[in-house]
């Protein structure tokens, strides 16, 4: 996990983002996530085992963040969705419309049509096989934003997606 201090750049990077960097090193935070992203699609094992010890050590913090998280998103959980959207329009709404901004703001307009075409197929795998779509880095992260695209994009059970605690939970609304 990247929990690393970043600031506001006024200069473009080398490949011109004009974004967030690391105060430590002053590298781009985008250009370092999809390094690091490559990285791990080529060999996630190290960073799988990272993020377990990670998340061993903040048990408890990971689990009292959720309960605050879930008293806005996750109370339909246990209730037939369908019944509990409509007696909740109003926090429906406000959850897809949570998403969607963080997601505009995530996708970065360097994205090209296969790539944006890629993203709609993977959500609708997710919904075929009954999984939620996660990204890896999260869009809303304590430190760091992860972003919109495909190579940011995992598929996990419900529990799975409990389990990694720590990222904006993305359900697959039908
Ligand atoms: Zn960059």
């Amino acid at each position: 996990m990247i929990r690393a201090k970043t600031f506001q750049s006024q200069k473009p990077c080398k490949r011109g983002h004009l974004g967030l960097r690391y105060l430590s090193n002053k590298a781009c935070v985008e250009c370092e996530q999809r390094l690091s992203l490559e990285r791990y699609h080529k060999n996630p094992e190290p960073q799988k085992q990272k993020h377990r010890i990670w998340y061993m050590n903040n048990r408890d913090k990971i689990s009292k963040q959720n309960k605050e998280k879930h008293l806005v998103f996750g109370r339909r959980r246990n209730i037939k969705t369908s019944e509990w959207k409509k007696k909740n329009r109003n926090l429906v709404n406000a959850a897809t419309a949570f998403r969607r901004a963080a997601k505009k703001k995530a996708t970065p307009d360097w994205l090209t049509v296969d790539q944006k075409e890629e993203i709609r197929v993977f959500y609708a795998k997710a919904v075929r096989r009954v999984l939620e779509v996660d990204h890896i880095i999260p869009l809303k992260g304590k430190n760091v934003c992860g972003l919109h695209v495909p190579w940011n994009l995992q598929l996990l059970t419900a529990k799975q997606n409990r389990e990694k605690g720590n990222s904006m939970t993305d359900h697959v609304l039908v």
